[in-house]
């Protein structure tokens, strides 16, 4: 009797990973029009100094308007792009779309200011990357110190020396580089003081372990204290509560990110607070 119940979970287990394994089939080749159908939009999320409250870039991050399922996340389809590859083009289009964009609000009148830009591994393995930095920079008129890309320590999995070669190279561009999701991969501290690079972002998961509950900051002071020896500066991902602004200013984290501030807002209300901060003091931290 066990046995039989046991082989049918394993069938409908089965059944299910078949079925999650033709959704994302589906997912893929949706994927692949979207590019062509131009169903994906930017967000731009605020970054803040801790210090004077103003904000100093955004990033953008990527979204996706599926006809019929409606928006599907990024976490859900940035996986799916990487393995099919689709995240070249679906990159380019990220990288040109911002560059565009933050031009286009440069020209409008409004404080310059850095856009930072999700670079996938794959990407970051293309031998035309620079290129095409180079040419996206070129043909949108932005100034490359206005760039800013971010990538992630998995970056370097397959040859580090490579990887280092490539960031030097986006280095003499004059480009800047930040380490996103730090503390959550496997790079080396040895790897790290060799690579050129100007900030790294903590980890939203252990900005989240300092909630007003568990006030757990040990990490994140561990790696403020780390990057600034290394002359590094130091964002935060996933600000939410007072508590954990409160904690970081503190400990003399530079810059914030997070729903505290603003979520991702699409252009036209991002544009909204740069308008905002134009007419106001330019001062959104109390
Ligand atoms: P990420 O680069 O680490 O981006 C930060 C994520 O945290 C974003 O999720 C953002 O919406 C979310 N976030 C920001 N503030 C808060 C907060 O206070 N609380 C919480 N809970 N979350 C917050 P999103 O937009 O869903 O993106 C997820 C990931 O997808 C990104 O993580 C990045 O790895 C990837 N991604 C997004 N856009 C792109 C892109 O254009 N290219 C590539 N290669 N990856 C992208
Ligand atoms: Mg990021
Ligand atoms: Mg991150
Ligand atoms: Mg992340």
């Amino acid at each position: 009797h066990a046995k039989r119940s046991g082989r049918n979970h394993y069938q409908l287990f089965e059944a299910a990973m078949n079925t999650r394994a033709s959704e994302r089939l589906l997912l893929a080749g949706d994927l692949r029009k979207a590019v062509e159908r131009e169903e994906f939009f930017l967000c731009y999320q605020p970054q803040v100094c801790l210090n004077t409250g103003r904000i100093t870039g955004m990033e953008a991050l990527v979204r996706w308007r599926h006809p019929d399922r409606g928006l599907v996340s990024p976490a859900e389809f940035i996986p799916l792009a990487e393995e099919t590859k689709l995240i070249l083009p679906i990159g380019e289009w990220v990288l040109r779309t911002a560059c565009r964009q933050n031009k286009a609000w440069q020209m409008a009148g409004y404080q310059p200011m850095r856009v930072a830009v999700n670079l996938s591994a794959c990407q970051f393995g293309q031998p035309n990357l620079v290129a095409m930095i180079k040419k996206i920079l070129a043909d949108t008129g932005l100034e490359p110190r206005y760039l800013n890309l971010e990538i992630t320590e998995s970056i370097t999995m397959n040859n580090v020396e490579r990887a280092i070669a490539t960031m030097h190279e986006i280095n003499e561009l004059g480009i800047g580089i930040s380490i996103d999701d730090f503390g959550t991969g496997y790079s080396s501290l040895n790897y790290l003081k060799k690579f050129p690079i100007q900030t790294l972002k903590i980890d939203q998961s252990f900005v989240r372990d300092m909630s007003d509950l568990h006030h757990d900051a040990a990490i994140p002071t561990a790696i403020i204290a780390m990057a600034h020896s290394l002359n590094l500066k130091v964002v935060a991902e996933g600000v939410e509560t007072e508590v954990q602004q409160q904690m970081l200013r503190e400990r003399g984290c530079d810059e914030m990110q997070g729903y505290l501030i603003s979520r991702p807002l699409p252009s036209d209300e991002f544009e909204r607070l740069l308008h905002s901060m134009m007419t106001a003091e330019q001062t959104i931290v109390n």
